[in-house]
C-alpha cells in the first residue's frame, strides 16, 4: 500500500509511529493509500526547524519575496492538472471542480505576490510638536494550519499563501481523508525556490492537532472544519496564547423571491446543492421559496435534478461524483430517514439511483416540505441532500436566517433591485450573494462567515489575511535638539 508521509525541513519524512489510517478512492470504496499519523515528537520537530529557517525567511527582501511568490505561482499553474486529478481520487469530486479548486490556490498566490504593497505600515508626521508615529506589520513566526477535507489544496492554500507572504514559517496538518494534494504543494514550493522548512507538512490526527494547540512555538493558527472541532480548537488555541481564527460549519439559505426568473433560480439551486455532492461550505442547503412561486420553482428543480449525471469524477460526462468515506455517505442518507419520520416529504431519495452501492455514491436527493425543528434543518448535513423551507413572506425568509446558528454565506434570487439591496442590509450572514448561489469573495476581500460559522477576528486570506498573519506594531520618534532636552514626570500630551 502506497504511503503519504510528512514533509519536513523540504523533503519526505516517513512517519515513524507506527499510527497510520487508510485513504480510498470513493469511486470503488477500496482504500488507495495509507496516511502517517504524526507523534508529538515528529511535529515538534518540524516546529525546530522552521524555528531555525525563520529570521533568515523573514530577512529576505520584500521584492525577492514577492518574485518568489509569483514563480510559486507559475509552477502551480503548470501543475494543476496532476494535483486536481489526486484530488479527484482521494476526494471524489469532478475533474473540472477539482481544476477550478486549484486555480483559486493559484489567484491566492497572485495576490499575495502582491506582498510590499500589503505589508506596507501607516506614518504620521507631527502627531505632536517634532513627533513622528509610524506603525509596520512584522510576522509572527512559526504559525500552523489545520484542514478539513473538502478543499484539499484551496483551504490550505487560503491560508498558507499568506502566512508565508508575511515571512512566517507555515506547517501544515492536512485532513487525514485526503492527504494527497499536500504533498503536491509542497514539492511545487520546492520546486520554485521556497527555501525548505518555510512550508512544512504533518500529517495526523487529534494527536498532532491537540499538539499544535498548546506547542509553545506555535504563536498563531488557522483552522478551518466543523462547528464542534472549530469551537474547541478556538478555546484550547486562545487559553494557550495563541492568535487563532477557526472557520466552522453552515447551513446556506437561498431566498427565491416570487418574481425570480425560474429557470435561472432553479439552474443556481441545483448547481450549488449538488455541486461536489454538497460537500462545501457554501453550498445553499436549504432553499427558501417565498409564496407562489414553490410550486413551479420546485417543479423546475427536481427535472433538473432528475437529470444530473452521477458518477466517476475523472469521466468528463460526470457532474457530481461520489461522497468522501462510507461513514460520511451513511450519516447523510440517515437525514432522509429523520426526515421523513419527523413529517417532511422526500421528493427525491439518493438511495434510489443506480450507483447506490457503488463505492461511496449517493444520488442527489430533495426534502421538501421542512420545518425548523427537524434534524435535516437543524444539522449541517454537508452531502447531496436539498432541504425546502417553504414560506409566505420576504420577513418570514429572512427570519429564518437571523434565528440559524450559523451564518457563513446566503443567497436571495430575484429581479428586485430594491429586495436585494434590502436583503444585504438586513442578512445576518458573512457572505451574500444576489442572484449568486456560491458567494465566495475572490483572493484580493475576505473569507469567513457569522456567528457559528466563524470564530475570531480577522477573517482568512485577502487583506484581513495578512493582518492576521501579522502583528503591528507602532514606533513613537523624535529628533529634538539636545539643549531642549529637560526632565518631564508628567504621562505624553498631544496638546
Ligand atoms: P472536521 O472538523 O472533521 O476536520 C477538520 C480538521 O480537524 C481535520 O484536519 C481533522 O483531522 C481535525 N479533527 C477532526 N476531529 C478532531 C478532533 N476530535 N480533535 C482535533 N482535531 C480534529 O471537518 P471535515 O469533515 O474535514 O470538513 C467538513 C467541515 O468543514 C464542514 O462542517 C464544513 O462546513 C466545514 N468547512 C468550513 C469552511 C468555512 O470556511 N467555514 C470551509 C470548508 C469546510
Amino acid at each position: 500500500m502506497e504511503r503519504i508521509s510528512h514533509w519536513i525541513g523540504g523533503k519526505i519524512v516517513p512517519g515513524e509511529s507506527g499510527r497510520s489510517g487508510p485513504v480510498y478512492n470513493p469511486v470503488t470504496g477500496e482504500q488507495t493509500h495509507e496516511v502517517d499519523f504524526a507523534t508529538v515528537e515528529e511535529f515538534d520537530r518540524a516546529v525546530e526547524v522552521a524555528k531555525e529557517v525563520f529570521p533568515e525567511w523573514r530577512a529576505m527582501p520584500l521584492s525577492k519575496r514577492s518574485a518568489l511568490f509569483f514563480r510559486m505561482r507559475e509552477v502551480l499553474d503548470q501543475r494543476k492538472t496532476d494535483i486536481a486529478k489526486v484530488i479527484v481520487r482521494q476526494h471524489g469530486k469532478c475533474l473540472f471542480d477539482a481544476l477550478a479548486e486549484v486555480e483559486r490556490g493559484v489567484e491566492l498566490l497572485e495576490f499575495a505576490a502582491g506582498l510590499p504593497h500589503l505589508l506596507k505600515g501607516d506614518y504620521s508626521e507631527q502627531v505632536t510638536t517634532g513627533y513622528d508615529l509610524f506603525s509596520v506589520r512584522q510576522p509572527i513566526g512559526v504559525v500552523a494550519g489545520i484542514t478539513p477535507f473538502n478543499f484539499p489544496a484551496m483551504v490550505p492554500m487560503w491560508m498558507c499563501a499568506a502566512a508565508m507572504a508575511c515571512g512566517n514559517c507555515f506547517i501544515l496538518k492536512p485532513s487525514e481523508r485526503d492527504p494527497g494534494a499536500s504533498i503536491m504543494l509542497a514539492e511545487a514550493f520546492r520546486d520554485a525556490g521556497l527555501p525548505d522548512g518555510v512550508f512544512q507538512v504533518v500529517q495526523g490526527d487529534k494527536v498532532v492537532v491537540d499538539r499544535i494547540l498548546e506547542h509553545p512555538d506555535i504563536r498563531a493558527l488557522s483552522f478551518v472544519g466543523s462547528t464542534p472541532i472549530a469551537k474547541y480548537v478556538y478555546a484550547t488555541a486562545a487559553a494557550h496564547g495563541k492568535k487563532v481564527q477557526a472557520l466552522a460549519g453552515a447551513k446556506n439559505h437561498m431566498i427565491v423571491l416570487p418574481d425570480a426568473d425560474i429557470g435561472m433560480a432553479a439552474d443556481a439551486a441545483v448547481s450549488s446543492v449538488y455541486g461536489s455532492a454538497g460537500e462545501r461550505c457554501m453550498a445553499i442547503a436549504t432553499v427558501v421559496p417565498v409564496g407562489d412561486i414553490a410550486e413551479p420553482l420546485m417543479e423546475a428543480i427536481i427535472e433538473r435534478a432528475q437529470e444530473l449525471r452521477v458518477g466517476d469524477g475523472m469521466d468528463p460526462e460526470s457532474q457530481m461524483g461520489p461522497l468522501v468515506t462510507r461513514e460520511h455517505r451513511d450519516r447523510v442518507v440517515s437525514y432522509l430517514d429523520s426526515a421523513r419520520e419527523q413529517g417532511a416529504t422526500v421528493v427525491m431519495d439518493g438511495r434510489e439511483h443506480p450507483l447506490w452501492g457503488t463505492g461511496f455514491f449517493v444520488g442527489p436527493s430533495i426534502i421538501d416540505h421542512v420545518t425548523t425543528d427537524m434534524d435535516c434543518y437543524k444539522d449541517e448535513i454537508f452531502g447531496p441532500v436539498m432541504t425546502v423551507v417553504r414560506v409566505n413572506t420576504y420577513e418570514e425568509a429572512v427570519g429564518l436566517i437571523a434565528r440559524n446558528r450559523w451564518g457563513n454565506g446566503a443567497a436571495i434570487f430575484t429581479r428586485d433591485g430594491g429586495a436585494a439591496r434590502q436583503f444585504v442590509y438586513d442578512v445576518e450572514a458573512g457572505m451574500v450573494g444576489i442572484n449568486v448561489p456560491i458567494p465566495v469573495p475572490l483572493a484580493f476581500y475576505s473569507f469567513g462567515g457569522w456567528k457559528e460559522s466563524f470564530f475570531g477576528d480577522s477573517k482568512m486570506y485577502g487583506p484581513e489575511g495578512f493582518h492576521f498573519w501579522t502583528r503591528e506594531k507602532a514606533v513613537t520618534v523624535r529628533w529634538p535638539d539636545p539643549a531642549t532636552s529637560k526632565i518631564d514626570l508628567g504621562f505624553p500630551r498631544s496638546r
